[in-house]
């Protein structure tokens, strides 16, 4: 299907709202029915009518239907955080006894919900190196349940060979979960590599104006329908109408931002990687990425985020360099329309830090709507301190 069809069109019914342009909130709680027979078969199957919008609501409907098409997939589910998605994915696919394997340093709070909350019960993480195969190969157990993945990820940018991945699960009976936040549906498309469920947190690019928290989750219908009746209605995790409408709003403009912010990025990494000061700059589309070839296979593109390591030794000198930036804000998330800056030793703190560890001079660094120029700019007086 075409993005233009998807993102302007699809899902879209004028006619049910005064001929609007703009699909209204549909900010209700509850549907009212004009039988007893409607309302029975409500009751059975909550994802055959409106009821009530913890679960369906038209909204909400306009932008699942869109969210599906992009990824190619048969169904997709939103949530109130792209957090909710992680865990509802998993949730819904665990018992007592069970295993999964992680890519290592995923997402934080995926790797909390892994550490502090699945032991209890019952349920084991093993993390592994997911650059090599073979490393999943060796981890495979009997009661291998879950292979959750995040490629790249936020930080190092590590990838995994997705379509070699779903192979070696699928012949195993294992569900594969990528966390595609990074690229969205427009660089990278996992359902297409064999990927069973594949979520984002919406927050980032979807959403784009650093103005709604919101997840998404893509894959095939009778998945999703198990997610969505045990977990999403159960703990409550579906989106509002109004922040659904906000998303809604952001992916009119999708490709348009990720097609500035991709050409943005390029000259912004140029710049940084002739500088002295930085030592290297890591972008899973940079020709000195150690990873690019499986970055072209699988990857249509990559934008704004990619991280820095500088050659300075000083704490104080990061932190007075970061504060001297005035158009890069120090600040977690990413994807919206403000470039941002987030220093390793910032949450690292100045007892513990070590120049000689790698990731303690590394600063994570997304590239918002601004232009390249004005953020050269910046970056070139706050090297200066460096
Ligand atoms: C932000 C983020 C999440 C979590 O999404 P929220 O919407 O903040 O809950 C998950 N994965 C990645 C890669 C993220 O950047």
């Amino acid at each position: 299907m075409e993005i233009s069809h998807i993102l302007n069109e699809l899902g879209e019914d004028r006619s049910l709202y005064f001929n609007a342009v703009a699909p209204p909130i549909m900010q209700t709680s509850n549907f009212v029915f004009d039988t007893f027979d409607e309302i029975r078969k409500a009751f059975e199957d909550e994802n055959s009518t409106y009821l009530y919008s913890r679960g369906k609501n038209p909204t909400i409907e306009i932008l699942r239907k869109k969210l599906a098409a992009l990824d190619g997939a048969e169904d997709a589910l939103v949530f109130n955080s792209g957090a909710s998605a992680i865990y509802c994915s998993v949730l819904a696919n665990v018992k007592t006894g069970d295993h999964i394997i992680s890519v290592e340093k995923p997402y934080s709070w995926a790797s909390r919900m892994f550490d502090n909350m699945l032991p209890r019960f019952g349920i084991s993480t093993t993390y592994i190196n997911g650059t090599d195969i073979e490393n999943f190969k060796a981890a495979i157990r009997p009661e291998t349940r879950i292979i959750y993945l995040e490629s790249p990820n936020s930080l190092t940018f590590d990838l995994q060979d997705l379509e070699a991945v779903a192979r070696l699960a699928k012949s195993h009976n294992i569900i594969t979960i990528i966390d595609n936040s990074y690229c969205t549906p427009l660089y990278q498309q996992p359902l297409a590599f064999g990927i069973d469920l594949s979520l984002q947190s919406a927050t980032k690019y979807l959403g784009g104006h650093s103005d709604t928290v919101a997840g998404v989750l893509t894959g095939k219908e009778e998945l999703l329908q198990k997610i969505f009746f045990e977990q999403l209605l159960n703990n409550g995790s579906g989106i509002s109408p109004f922040n659904a409408w906000l998303i809604l709003r952001g992916l009119r403009t999708l490709p348009v931002r990720l097609a500035h912010i991709t050409k943005t990025t390029e000259k912004v990494i140029s710049y940084l990687k002739s500088h002295p000061k930085i030592e290297r700059v890591i972008f899973p589309l940079d020709k000195d990425f150690p990873q690019l070839e499986l970055a072209h296979k699988q990857m249509k593109g990559a934008c704004g985020l990619f991280t820095i390591v500088f050659k300075s030794d000083s704490y104080s000198q990061i932190e007075k360099f970061t504060y001297s930036l005035k158009h890069f804000l120090v600040a977690v998330s990413w994807g919206g329309h403000e470039s941002l800056i987030l220093p390793q030793a910032a949450g690292i703190g100045p007892d513990k830090f070590d120049p000689q560890i790698e990731q303690h001079r590394m600063a994570r660094m997304y590239v918002g709507l601004e232009d390249a120029d004005y953020l050269i700019a910046d970056l070139d007086q706050a090297l200066k301190i460096l």
